[in-house]
């Protein structure tokens, strides 16, 4: 992936967990990154961490949620690095709330943050996506909605299922302008936000995984810069599995058979 040296990235949700990185990965691969979030020391310590390595990496403070944050956002990196190559949309939340105690705020919430978060950035990066010989952008979905199931996340599956409609029509729409999207589904990967869950999660997930572990956010980094790159040039509308083979199996016989 030497085709990753030098182009412009933004990874939107960088300042911690996956998104962090998917960041140390691009910076570790020679690319100029920008970490977006809402938390500033958190997304200046990402910074400090990068450039400390000797790349080039700047924070810029956005909400997804505001179609203004992501405009500003964008017409700062355009300044500083010349242009922008690479947009990941990872930034997403997922708080669990029971179907039955579901309410209209916790609904939209999550839809607010997950989908049209997605679309703001998506919108607000396109200007200079196009203006770049290889324009690319690259979705963190999750196996949770387009692949499985779980309980308290009906809101959450929802929005990552919803990811991947957009991405069918965006990878037409976008086609013209020589610029891809894929998407990756991880699996259970231990950032920030799992840990919240618990070590109870924790400890069930990694024994429904078949590698027994959960992933890590650079295994998650390594695939986003696959699909980023120009060596994957002739793939759109896609989706790339990270988890550690945890859709696999047929039964929990299957899982643990020798
Ligand atoms: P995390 O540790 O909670 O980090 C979430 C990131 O998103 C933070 O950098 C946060 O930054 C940012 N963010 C949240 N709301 C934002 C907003 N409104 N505007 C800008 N940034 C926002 O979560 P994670 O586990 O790394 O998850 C990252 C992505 O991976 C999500 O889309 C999630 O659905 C997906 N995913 C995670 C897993 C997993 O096992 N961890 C599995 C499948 C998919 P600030 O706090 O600075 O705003």
């Amino acid at each position: 992936m030497k085709s990753i040296r030098n182009k412009s990235v933004i990874v939107t949700g960088g300042t911690k967990g996956i998104g962090k990185g998917i960041a140390g990965v691009f910076a570790e691969l020679g690319a100029r990154v920008c970490v977006l979030g809402r938390n500033e020391p958190d997304g200046a310590a990402t910074v400090k961490a990068l450039q400390g390595r000797g790349s080039t990496a700047i924070f810029c403070r956005g909400d997804v949620k505001e179609q203004g944050d992501m405009e500003e956002v964008m017409a700062t990196v355009a300044a500083e690095f010349g242009g922008v190559d690479i947009l990941c949309a990872n930034a997403g939340i997922f708080p669990t709330v029971k179907l039955e105690e579901m309410s209209e705020s916790a609904w939209d919430d999550v839809f607010a943050t997950n989908l049209k978060g997605m679309l703001f950035s998506i919108k607000a990066a396109l200007p200079q996506l196009k203006k770049s010989a290889a324009g690319r952008i690259v979705l963190t979905s999750s196996i949770t909605g387009p692949l499985t199931g779980y309980p308290g996340w009906s809101h959450y599956g929802a929005t990552k299922a919803g990811m991947l409609g957009f991405m069918r029509t965006a990878a037409l729409e976008l086609a013209r302008f020589k610029i891809t999207i894929n998407a990756v589904l991880p699996g259970n990967v231990l950032t920030e936000g799992v840990s919240d869950l618990g070590q109870a999660y924790i400890k069930t997930m990694a024994a429904a995984i078949p590698l027994k572990r959960l992933g890590t956010v650079q295994e998650i980094g390594y695939a986003v810069a696959f699909l980023a790159s120009e060596e994957a040039g002739f793939i759109t509308g896609q989706t790339l599995v990270v988890d550690g083979g945890q859709t696999l199996p047929e039964s929990l016989q299957a899982l643990d058979s020798e």
